[in-house]
């Protein structure tokens, strides 16, 4: 049994892969400080001998008592409204001294660490579909650049650790995911549209929706993250993770409304400043490397998105706090 840290554990992507690596017989140490994760994620977990739950904000040095054997930063806040808005600052002091002080943990444990690095760094990408190789387009004052940025800097982090400290690392860059445990508030498209619809309220698409994501369900990209943690040591990558099938916004939305009501209206609001306007991974890398692809499409993967996300509905409508913008 391995001992592995998760950093961002209560978020929507590592609370999927503390439930996993709970499934494997793993012991985990869930590391979170709540500001956009949520506690509800793991509740089901906490009352389980292998799950061990920390309070503490990345972004201040810590060690853990136990022998760490692996551990997966994923603790950043990760929706475009949560670090545009009050998180902007502590985006940035979140990507970078959290990876500071997770490589320095990683380094005294001997521990191999795994950065959860962001399709992001591609910025408003001029190669297409984006390869690893591509350095980027990135607009370094925007309002993404706490975000684009950060995360750029903490890949050069690791790096450094790994040229000059010794350190055994890992580099993944995600692609847009969806799928259980997504906040329902914190504004993502995917989220957004599918509460918008069981709501009955308007479905707000940005710009003229001709915008295109490649949206990955978040247990295809659990699979490749375990899978890239476990691969021989010489593989660092950083390697792309992302579901390679292109969508535009406007066909999303469209997709929701025929699931859930026909009757729905689209309606077309200001696109955001720098919001990309093409997303796509090439995959070939962790394919011939890892033997790894998705196999959910989008329609099933949304099924199970909606079920999630009715409950969470059902659970907090009487409060009013499912408010989607
Ligand atoms: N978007 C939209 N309506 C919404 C939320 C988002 O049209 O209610 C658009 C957003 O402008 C972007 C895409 O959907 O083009 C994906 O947005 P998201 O916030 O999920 O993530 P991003 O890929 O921009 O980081």
């Amino acid at each position: 049994m391995k001992t592995i840290l998760v950093t961002g554990g209560t978020g929507f992507l590592g609370s999927n892969l503390c439930a996993r690596l709970i499934g494997m017989c793993e012991k985990v140490i869930c590391l979170d400080n709540n500001y956009t994760g949520r506690m509800s994620n793991v509740s089901w977990l906490m009352k389980h001998p292998n799950f061990k739950f920390m309070e503490h904000d990345v972004c201040e040095p810590f060690d853990i008592k136990e022998k760490i054997d692996q551990i997966y930063n994923m603790a950043c806040p990760a929706s475009p409204p949560a670090y545009q808005g009050a998180y902007s600052i502590k985006t940035t002091k979140t990507c970078v001294l959290g990876a500071l002080n997770v490589l320095d943990l990683a380094k005294k444990h001997g521990a191999r660490v795994l950065q959860a690095s962001t399709s992001e760094v591609y910025g408003e990408p001029l190669v297409h579909p984006q390869v690893e190789t591509y350095r980027g387009n990135v607009n370094p004052i925007g309002i993404r650049a706490c975000y684009d940025e950060g995360k750029r800097c903490a890949e050069s982090l690791f790096f450094d650790y790994w040229r000059h400290e010794g350190v055994d690392i890992k580099v993944v860059r995600l692609f847009n995911t969806y799928g259980p445990n997504m906040d329902p508030n914190d504004g993502r498209v995917v989220s957004n549209f599918i509460c918008q619809a069981l709501l009955g309220q308007n479905i707000t698409v940005y710009g003229k929706g001709l915008q295109t994501r490649s949206f990955c369900y978040v247990d295809d990209t659990i699979d490749a993250l375990i899978l890239m943690m476990n691969s021989k040591k010489s593989f660092i990558g950083p390697v792309n993770i992302g579901n390679p099938k292109e969508f535009t916004v406007k066909e999303l939305a469209e997709m929701v409304v025929s699931k859930i009501d026909g009757n729905l209206k689209v309606v077309y609001k200001d696109l955001p400043q720098d919001d990309p306007t093409r997303r796509k991974p090439d995959i070939s890398l962790i394919k011939s490397e890892l033997n790894w692809a998705p196999t959910v499409d989008l329609s099933q993967g949304l099924d199970k998105t909606i079920a999630y996300l009715k409950t969470q509905i059902k659970l907090f409508q009487s409060t009013k706090e499912v408010c989607v913008a």
